[in-house]
């Protein structure tokens, strides 16, 4: 009988594991895929879709197509628990599936800040609610309207630049950040002073040190007491666990993430894989970003088939020096790499050429 294998989420380094399977389609191994969407968003275009560089259908990927391409099947449908001990996992269409190898890719979500009722207020991910937020916002045309975008690092810089950009030529809204910290806190000098030239051209205002302890319907309340108008809150606060992960049952206890071997393999339970924003490999400290869950991506894949064949499998190398590029709203982009930086428009064209390259390689066709 064949083996099973399960992938949980069609997240950056899963799409990976689909594309390479599409490529030599394997027949000892019965591949399916879940995930509650068709497609997935490719994180490095969301600003600039927000921004209206891009059109949506440009940032996502085709989850079906890439599963017809690599003959997996796919179920559109949440898994709502796994349960390591009985090989099984739970659907939201009420069903279960056993499986013999499982990977996991379902990346993560905003940290919340508590909202009293009737707060407008949503988060920077998943991205679909923010989008149809924007959207929604932009049908109110009457009276100054204020967005807050609170957080202070890329996410936050580049979601408030990016809908600045977008609301570039309206006069009623206003958009500003709140920040517990000072802005980019974690960057170098040149890429927090090239943010802040963005934020001054785009009239984002900026309110560094400032904790935002409660969101209210048209409030927000900061630790100082202070109170400050807003009528959408947007919020970039950092990544916290996907909920799946409450319901995981593979250490014992639920966790915020998988912990993980080098090799992406669960330590405990080493049919269990995990890779992307839900995965914690052992010893490293890997940021909650996409391009970390890309370069998960072929290891992931090769790993799966490796166990299932009882071949050899390769290490997960992480480099803290990976190049990272933030957009400014217009096209423009800042990168900083080993702690050198620049910015300008050349920045984001170089941007869009990695993006675009990395995108075709999941198109239909490809
Ligand atoms: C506005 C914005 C801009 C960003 N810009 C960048 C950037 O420029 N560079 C960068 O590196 N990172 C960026 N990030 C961070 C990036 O989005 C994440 O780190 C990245 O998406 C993580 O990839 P992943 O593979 O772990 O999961 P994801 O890409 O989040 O994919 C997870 C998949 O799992 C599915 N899923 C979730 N729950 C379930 C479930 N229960 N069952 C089945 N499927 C499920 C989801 O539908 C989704 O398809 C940005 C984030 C935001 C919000």
């Amino acid at each position: 009988m064949k083996r099973v294998l399960v992938l949980v989420g069609g997240g950056h380094a899963h799409v990976e594991v689909l594309r390479q399977l599409a490529l030599n389609p394997p027949t000892d191994i019965d591949v399916a895929l879940f995930d509650p969407s068709p497609s997935v968003w490719y994180s490095a275009m969301l600003p600039g879709v927000i921004a209206g560089h891009y059109e949506p259908s440009d940032a996502k990927i085709n989850l079906w197509a890439l599963c017809q391409r690599a003959r997996v099947r796919f179920f559109q449908t949440p898994v709502l628990s796994i349960n390591a001990e009985t090989q099984r996992i739970e659907t939201g269409l009420g069903e279960r599936h056993r499986f013999d190898l499982l990977s996991v890719d379902v990346g993560s979500v905003t940290r919340e800040l508590p909202a009293a009722p009737g707060a407008y207020i949503v988060a920077a991910k998943p991205f679909d609610p923010l989008l149809n937020a924007i959207t929604e916002f932009e049908s109110v045309r009457t009276g100054a309207l204020t967005v807050r975008v609170v957080g202070g690092g890329a996410t936050a810089v580049e979601v408030a630049l990016a809908l600045a950009y977008r609301w570039r030529g309206a006069t009623n809204r206003r958009i500003a950040i709140v920040s517990a910290t000072p802005l980019l806190k974690d960057f170098p000098s040149r890429v927090r002073r090239a943010a802040r030239h963005a934020c001054k051209r785009l009239n984002v205002t900026l309110r560094e040190n400032s904790r935002v302890q409660q969101v209210d319907p048209t409030r927000l309340r900061l630790q100082s007491g202070e109170q400050i108008d807003t009528q959408l809150t947007i919020l970039a606060t950092g990544y916290g666990a996907a909920p799946l992960l409450n319901k995981t049952i593979i250490t014992g206890i639920p966790a915020e993430s998988i912990p993980v071997n080098r090799q992406l393999q669960c330590k405990t339970h080493p049919n269990i894989f995990a890779a992307g924003d839900c995965a914690q490999i052992e010893g490293l400290s890997v940021p909650k970003a996409g391009v970390f869950a890309v370069r998960q991506g072929p290891i992931l894949a090769h790993n799966l088939l490796a166990i299932a064949r009882g071949q050899a499998l390769q290490s997960y190398r992480h480099s803290s020096q990976a190049l990272s590029l933030i957009t400014l709203g217009e096209k423009r982009a800042v990168a900083v790499r080993s702690g050198l930086s620049a910015d300008g428009e050349w920045a984001w064209r170089w941007k869009d050429s990695i993006d675009r390259k990395w995108m075709e390689k999941y198109a239909p066709g490809q």
